[in-house]
C-alpha cells in the first residue's frame, strides 16, 4: 500500500464520513416521522372530542328517559288520587292523561333526534378508532425503519472511522500532518492527482519546469497553483 494510495483512500473515507454524518442529521425518515407523530396527536384529539360528544348524547337520552319515567309516576299518582265517582276528578285525570301523552310525544321526538345523532357519532368514532389503529401500526413500522436506516448509517460511519484510524496510524507523521492541514484548509479536498501535466482538482496545467521539479520530489509534492498535496503520475 503506497503512501499516495493511502492518502487518496483517507480522503475518500473522510469525505464519505462527512456526507454520511450530514445524511444522518437530515434523514427524511426522521422529519417524516415527526410530522406523522403530530398528525397522530391531532387524530387522538379528534377522538377525544368525538368521545365527549357521544357521552353528551348518552346523557341527553338518559335525561329524557328519566323525564318519561317521572311523567309515568306523576300520572300514576293522579290515577291513585282519582275518585272515579267524582266527575271533576275524572275530568282532571283525563286532562292529566292528555298532558302525559303530549309529554311522551315530545320526549319520543327529542329522543329520536338524539338517537340519530348518537348513531352518527358512534359510527364516526368506530371509523376513527380503526383509522387510528392503522395509523399507529404504520407509525411503529416507520419508526423501526428510521431506526434501521440510522443504524445502517451509524455502522458505516463507525467502520469508516476505524479505517481512517488504521491509515492514519501507518502514514508517515509529516505526510499526515500535511494532509490534515490541507484538508482543513480545502474543505476535505486535500489531495489531487497529476493527470498528464494537469492536477485533478485545480486543473491548472503545470509548466515543464514545475514538472521536472516535481519528478525529483519523492512522489508527493505541493501543487504550485492551489497548494494542495499533489501526487505524481505512476504513484
Ligand atoms: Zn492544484
Amino acid at each position: 500500500m503506497s503512501v499516495a494510495t493511502d492518502l487518496f483512500e483517507l480522503q475518500d473515507l473522510e469525505l464519505s464520513c462527512t456526507r454520511m454524518r450530514e445524511e444522518l442529521a437530515s434523514m427524511p425518515q426522521i422529519a417524516e416521522l415527526a410530522k406523522k407523530r403530530r398528525a397522530h396527536q391531532k387524530l387522538k384529539a379528534d377522538a377525544t372530542k368525538l368521545f365527549a360528544a357521544r357521552k353528551d348524547e348518552e346523557t341527553f337520552i338518559a335525561d329524557l328517559d328519566a323525564e318519561a319515567q317521572q311523567a309515568e309516576e306523576r300520572l300514576a299518582a293522579v290515577r291513585r288520587n282519582t275518585d272515579m265517582s267524582d266527575y271533576r276528578d275524572i275530568q282532571e285525570l283525563e286532562l292529566a292523561m292528555s298532558d302525559h301523552a303530549k309529554k311522551l310525544d315530545k320526549v319520543a321526538f327529542d329522543r329520536a333526534a338524539h338517537e340519530k345523532k348518537l348513531a352518527e357519532l358512534r359510527e364516526k368514532e368506530n371509523y376513527l378508532a380503526s383509522y387510528i389503529k392503522k395509523f399507529e401500526d404504520a407509525l411503529i413500522a416507520d419508526a423501526k425503519a428510521a431506526r434501521d436506516a440510522a443504524e445502517g448509517l451509524q455502522n458505516d460511519i463507525a467502520e469508516s472511522e476505524r479505517r481512517i484510524e488504521r491509515i492514519s496510524a501507518r502514514l508517515p507523521q509529516d505526510v499526515l500532518q500535511g494532509y490534515r492541514a490541507a484538508s482543513k484548509r480545502f474543505g476535505g479536498l486535500a489531495v489531487e492527482r497529476l493527470e498528464g501535466s494537469v492536477p485533478s482538482i485545480c486543473r491548472m496545467a503545470l509548466q515543464e519546469s514545475s514538472m521536472a521539479e516535481l519528478r525529483r520530489a519523492d512522489g508527493i509534492a505541493e501543487c504550485p497553483y492551489c497548494h494542495r498535496m499533489l501526487v505524481l503520475d505512476g504513484e
